[in-house]
């Protein structure tokens, strides 16, 4: 196996940086997570939603996994989140990691299938391509594999501050007027802010410190030490996940919003399940085809009801009316938002979601 990757590790990215508990059980799974805990992550609990200044807030506890591991997930820099994995495949035998280099296409047979990829460097064979090449995957776009979006354009900044306090284990969600605020500790003492809006609230990279400072509380004293770190265009979609030659992970393969914060999860689960059946293809149990369709079924379970969830946060999220009623109702019996978070961590489904519980979401 070969890893081509533009970037050199460590490198940074515009990420809220929360992994997911169903992330964190792969990283139990692949023996990374007493590393990754080693550069300093914290576990995180649940999370916290509120509105601004003295608005109603509610504590969602992340809930037990099914198969009975820990109710929690990390707070993690993306720098050594992000160089932990990459160390982990230079340890494995049989696979190669070229930092800093670049793919520049696909090479393809005289019938047209993909044969492997073009680098900056050279021309690689492969029997299979995989693009985790991300939100705006170009791997994506030369296979022929994306979807058109119409969705709203949203955007989002994220920067590290320097705080005193300690202890804190919960994601904070702000549900602003149009745009949410989040704030996750990633390290000791060091909490990472990000802001995700829409176009209707543009927010310059240079205002960034200077609104965070003035919107989130914990911030008034603290210093900025590393970004603010952009992104845009959150919502991509592809016509499939995999088509026998090109495979398609985490982000490459179709993203919402970051507003749910399960992007790397997601990514984890998805690269587990595309593992498999490549496994199976090379080792000659099952055909390219199988593969893919097996990959593509694999894919919209693991995605779905996550979408959906996204799909209502946004919502939520798009009337301070509507949030405020939901978040005071939720104040009140958090039993409703708790099934979200559990069907946003892949433990339950919408036909698990009452009544009862619709119209507490409703905030009726
Ligand atoms: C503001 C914001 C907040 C977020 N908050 C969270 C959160 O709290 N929790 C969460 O789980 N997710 C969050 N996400 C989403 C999360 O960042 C992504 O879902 C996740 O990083 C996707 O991982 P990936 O491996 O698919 O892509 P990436 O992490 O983007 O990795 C893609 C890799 O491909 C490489 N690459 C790209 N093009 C090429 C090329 N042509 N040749 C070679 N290499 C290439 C890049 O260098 C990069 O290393 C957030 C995103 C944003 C923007």
């Amino acid at each position: 196996m070969v890893l081509v990757d533009r970037a050199r590790f460590p490198r940074d990215k515009a990420c809220g940086e929360g992994v997911m508990p169903p992330g964190v059980a792969v990283l139990r799974k692949m023996r990374l997570y007493d590393p990754v805990l080693a550069t300093g992550a914290q576990p995180i609990r649940g999370v916290t939603y509120r509105q601004p200044g003295p608005g109603p807030r509610v504590h969602v506890p992340f809930p037990a996994p099914p198969d009975g591991g820990p109710a929690a997930g990390l707070g993690v820099r993306r720098t050594s989140f992000d160089a932990v994995l990459v160390d982990a495949v230079r340890r494995e035998p049989r696979a190669t990691v070229r930092e800093a280099e670049r793919v520049t296409g696909l090479i393809r047979d005289r019938a047209g299938s993909v044969i492997g990829v073009s680098t900056t460097a050279e021309a690689i064979q492969a029997r299979i391509v995989v693009g985790a090449d991300g939100l705006h995957s170009q791997v994506r776009a030369w296979a022929g594999l994306r979807a058109p979006s119409n969705a709203r354009l949203r955007y989002g900044l994220a920067g590290h501050w320097r705080v005193e306090e300690s202890g804190r284990d919960a994601v904070t969600v702000t549900l602003a007027r149009g745009h949410e605020w989040y704030e996750a500790p990633v390290g000791p003492g060091l909490l990472l802010v990000s802001i995700l809006t829409g176009r209707a609230q543009p927010m310059r990279a240079r205002d960034y410190a200077s609104v965070a400072r003035r919107e989130v509380p914990s911030l008034r004293d603290s210093d900025l030490v590393s970004g603010p770190l952009g992104a845009a265009s959150f919502h991509q979609r592809v016509r499939t996940p995999g088509d026998g030659r090109v495979f398609l992970v985490g982000d490459a393969s179709g993203y919402d919003d970051p507003t749910t914060g399960d992007g790397i999860a997601v990514g984890m689960l998805l690269a587990e399940r595309v593992a498999e059946h490549l496994v199976d293809f090379l080792g000659g149990r099952t055909s390219r085809a199988d593969a893919a369709t097996r990959y593509t079924i694999d894919h919209e379970r693991v995605v779905r009801e996550r979408r959906r969830v996204t799909q209502l946060a946004l919502f939520l999220a798009q009337s301070p009316r509507l949030s405020r009623r939901a978040i005071e109702r939720a104040g009140r019996d958090p039993r409703a938002l708790g099934k979200l978070v559990a069907i946003n961590c892949g433990y339950q489904t919408f036909r698990d979601v009452t009544a009862r519980e619709w119209l507490l979401l409703a905030g009726i």
